[in-house]
């Protein structure tokens, strides 16, 4: 049975992740920036008769992820799985962004994922055998106007754990890359700076229901990646109109540009209406 560290575990698809393996029988270390909120998953997971442990970790924070992990090695003797599943969402028309709404999405979004893979990658190769999982997105495979900066962290997601997997394989260290579509968590509702008065005319989920149909039930979303991590799979694209957008995006781009243009006219006249509509 897997010892397994997700961080995020507090809430989302790191949550669902978690509740499914322990239910599977594997340990669960839920790290979160939000301990109560991993405290209380790691307790109902507890309460089922699963075994699932809590920590608090900010993962742009490198020594606290270190020490985390080598606790974690410690105590079990071992970790098997890393989920870098923490992230947040930051978009909005370009022109309203700060430096600063770029530099908080890059840190948590890409640097906490670099700092989960320094973490254990001296352990799993000690191991000769390990698995880091790397939320992306399906924002990391084709264009996502109005969630530039959130899309450009996650194309590097992907990026990186496609050239680390074969040179992980060398040390027995396999890697994959979730992008899943549109899926019911909170980060669809907090998508967007608070501070970002220009991105309140439409939300993350009306886009991208908008953008993709509908969304994805998150416990499907937690099967699918495990049956994904269990095949070793390179990316866990799901669900599958999700992987249609991706291969329409590979063998027509130019149908995806107009659909995204499409899009952004749509935001356009929303945000329009809503400030028409608030005037006295
Ligand atoms: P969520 O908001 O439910 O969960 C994200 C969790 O990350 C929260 O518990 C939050 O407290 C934690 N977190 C945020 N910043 C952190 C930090 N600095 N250190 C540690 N923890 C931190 O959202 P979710 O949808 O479950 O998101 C999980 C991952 O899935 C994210 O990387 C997200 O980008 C990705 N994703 C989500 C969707 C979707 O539609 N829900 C689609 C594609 C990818």
């Amino acid at each position: 049975m897997a010892i397994a560290l997700i961080t995020g575990g507090g809430s989302g698809i790191g949550a669902a992740t978690g509740t499914l393996m322990a239910r599977n029988g594997d340990t669960v270390i839920l790290a979160d920036i939000n301990s109560d909120a991993a405290d209380s998953v790691a307790a109902q997971i507890v309460a089922s008769g699963g075994k699932a442990e809590s920590a608090a970790l900010d993962v742009r924070d490198a020594q606290a992820f270190n020490a985390l992990v080598d606790r974690v090695v410690a105590d079990h003797g071992r970790i098997d799985l890393v989920f870098n599943n923490a992230g947040i969402g930051v978009g909005g028309p370009i022109e309203d962004l700060t430096l600063e709404h770029w530099q908080r999405v890059v840190d948590i979004n890409i640097m906490g994922v670099v700092n989960g893979i320094r973490a254990v990658y001296p352990h799993m190769i000690r191991q000769g055998d390990g698995h880091i999982v790397n939320t992306a997105s399906l924002a990391g495979l084709v264009p996502s106007p109005l969630l530039a900066p959130y899309a450009m962290t996650k194309h590097a997601v992907v990026g990186l754990s496609l050239s680390l997997r074969p040179e992980a394989a060398v040390h027995g260290i396999r890697v994959t890359a979730l992008c899943p579509g549109p899926t019911e968590t909170p980060i669809l509702d907090s998508t967007g700076p608070a501070d970002l008065p220009a991105n309140e005319g439409v939300s993350a989920r009306e886009l991208l229901t908008k953008a993709t149909g509908s969304i994805y039930p998150v416990d499907d979303l937690a099967a699918d990646l495990v049956a994904g991590i269990e095949a070793n799979r390179s990316l866990i694209v799901t669900p599958q109109r999700a992987r249609l957008a991706w291969w329409v995006q590979r063998l027509v781009p130019s149908y995806l540009e107009r659909h995204a243009g499409r899009l952004v006219s749509w935001a356009k006249r929303e945000v329009e209406k809503l400030e028409h509509a608030a005037k006295p």
